[in-house]
Order: structure tokens, then C-alpha cells, then sequence
């Protein structure tokens, strides 16, 4: 197989790359395995942060955000607060093949999924549900932080394709109709084909605000490393949101330069993601960065 890489945020990032890297073996092209990678993990019960088994706002209804990327032609779309649909992913494909617009929300995303034939399914799992219940008796603020939300983000890199997705449930608990920085070009993911991509996860708001993703491709596009990029990215993020205790927002960021080279940054201890260079998928784990 020609030269390839492959990286996906978190643990659950394994199975989303595994996949992915599966098919693209079996001569399938890029987007397809991003999406198929990233399908897995939206379908994965276990995984209360992504797809089914997410969970739900604080009204008890899953509303997913998910947004993909094509840096050939520079193509992207997007869904937001979609209630009802397991493959957010896949519809935020459809979003962009079909439609001119880059970002559908609520009703409008629903609709335009039962057009193009997904089918209307049950997204609140029966752990999630037990949950949501649990915490409504109490409406307590989520006590761990790390544990109130996550995102797949997957990018594929070969030498001549950068393919770029993600799909999160968004923060547990959230006010209905909150949307993260996931479907949200330039803050939950970008790529440009002449420079490369980027994917986030972690405090959605706080990434939207510094537009995370299209300051690393910026920083590759003026002559940074991927690591530098992600790194420098990150240290901005700090240095803008961190609150009056100068405690971070939590936040990752993985990067791919259109030339293959890699990079991952935190603001946290102990961010794991995914890599496969083709030959082999190993799990990484990256520290946080301190000095801003
Ligand atoms: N970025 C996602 C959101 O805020 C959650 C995460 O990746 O942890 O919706």
C-alpha cells in the first residue's frame, strides 16, 4: 500500500483508525474509510460521548454535531443539534455531496436525513437514559470535567488525499440546542490541500472561540511543523480562555501536514489518540503543554 496515515482522538480512537485503515487496504477511497472509521465509533454503545449511546442535553434528547472535510476542492459539511440519527457522520457526508451549504441544524438536519433515506432510529441508550434520570434528581454540574464530553476526530492523510471528520454528542447535560465547535469549519476541524489539516476535541465553546483548527493550519501554512503548529495552537487557546486561577480550558488537537508530517497538543495531562503510518497502529499519549 502507498504511504498513509491515519489518526483518531481518544481510545475509541483505535477503532475508528482500525476500520478505517481496513478498508482503505481493501482500495477504498479516503472518505469513505473516514467515514466508515468514524461510523464505528458512532455505533459503539459503549461510547457515551459519540453517536448512539451519547449523552443527552439537559432536556433528555441526544442532539449530535458532526462535520466532515475534503481538502481536495476544498469541500465540507456539517450537522448540528441532529436529533434521531445514529450516523451523524454520514449525514454531514450527504450535507456536503449534495447540498450547497455547508452546515444544517435541528429540524432542518432531521428533515433533510429522512430525504436522503437514513433511517429514524432511537438515540437515546438505555444506560444514557439511566443517567439523564439519575441526574435529574440532582441537576448537579458534571464534577470531572474530562468525563462531560468527548469527540471522535479522525484525519486520513496519503500523499495525495487529506480527508478530515468528527462527531461528538457534545457536552452532557447541555442547554438544548448548544452547539460545540465540531461541525464548525475552522474550529472542530479544518484542512486545506496545500497545507494540511487539523481535529479538536475538548471544551467545545472555548475551541469555537479561538477558532483552534484554522489557527494550526494557518501556523503549518506559515512554515511550522505540525507538532509546532498544534503546540503554539494550544499555548493561544491557554493564553486567551484560561480562567481567573489560570486553569486551562481542556482542549487536544491533532494536525497532519499536507508533506505527512504529524502533531498532537493538549492542554491537559495524558491526551490519547490513535496513529497508523501504515504499517502499524500504536496508541500515543500526550502530555499538556504548561508554559504558554
Ligand atoms: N468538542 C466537543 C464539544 O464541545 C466535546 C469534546 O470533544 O470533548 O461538543
Amino acid at each position: 500500500m502507498s504511504r498513509v496515515l491515519l489518526t483518531a482522538t481518544w481510545h475509541f480512537g483505535r477503532l475508528a483508525v482500525e476500520r478505517a485503515f481496513n478498508l482503505l487496504e481493501q482500495g477504498a477511497p479516503a472518505l469513505d474509510a473516514l467515514e466508515a472509521g468514524i461510523n464505528a465509533v458512532e455505533l459503539d454503545e459503549s461510547v457515551q460521548s459519540v453517536g448512539y449511546g451519547g449523552l443527552p442535553n439537559r432536556a433528555g434528547f441526544v442532539e449530535l454535531d458532526a462535520a466532515i472535510m475534503d481538502a481536495r476542492g476544498h469541500r465540507s459539511g456539517a450537522v448540528a443539534a441532529l436529533r434521531g440519527f445514529r450516523r451523524p457522520i454520514s449525514v454531514a457526508r450527504r450535507v456536503m455531496e449534495v447540498l450547497p451549504h455547508a452546515l444544517l441544524v435541528g429540524d432542518g438536519a432531521a428533515d433533510f436525513a429522512r430525504e436522503q433515506g437514513f433511517e429514524q432510529e432511537e438515540t437515546l441508550s438505555p444506560s444514557a437514559s439511566e443517567q439523564w434520570l439519575q441526574w435529574r434528581e440532582t441537576q448537579a454540574p458534571p464534577a470531572d470535567v474530562e468525563d462531560n464530553h468527548d469527540t471522535v476526530g479522525m484525519i486520513i492523510w496519503t500523499p495525495d488525499t487529506i480527508v478530515v471528520g468528527c462527531s461528538t454528542s457534545g457536552l452532557k447535560w447541555k442547554y438544548p440546542g448548544r452547539v460545540g465547535d465540531s461541525p464548525i469549519v475552522g474550529a472542530g476541524l479544518y484542512a486545506d490541500e496545500a497545507v494540511g489539516a487539523a481535529v479538536a476535541t475538548g471544551d467545545g465553546d472555548e475551541i469555537s472561540r479561538v477558532a483552534l483548527c484554522a489557527r494550526v493550519v494557518f501556523l503549518m501554512e506559515q512554515g511550522s511543523s505540525a507538532q509546532d503548529a498544534c503546540d503554539e495552537a494550544i499555548r493561544y487557546l491557554m493564553r486567551k480562555r484560561s480562567d481567573e486561577k489560570g486553569t486551562p480550558p481542556h482542549a487536544a488537537v491533532l494536525a497532519v501536514r499536507a508533506d505527512g508530517d504529524f502533531g498532537v497538543a493538549a492542554s491537559y495531562a495524558k491526551f490519547p489518540y490513535a496513529l497508523h503510518d501504515g504499517h502499524s497502529l500504536t496508541m500515543g499519549e500526550r502530555d499538556a503543554i504548561v508554559s504558554t
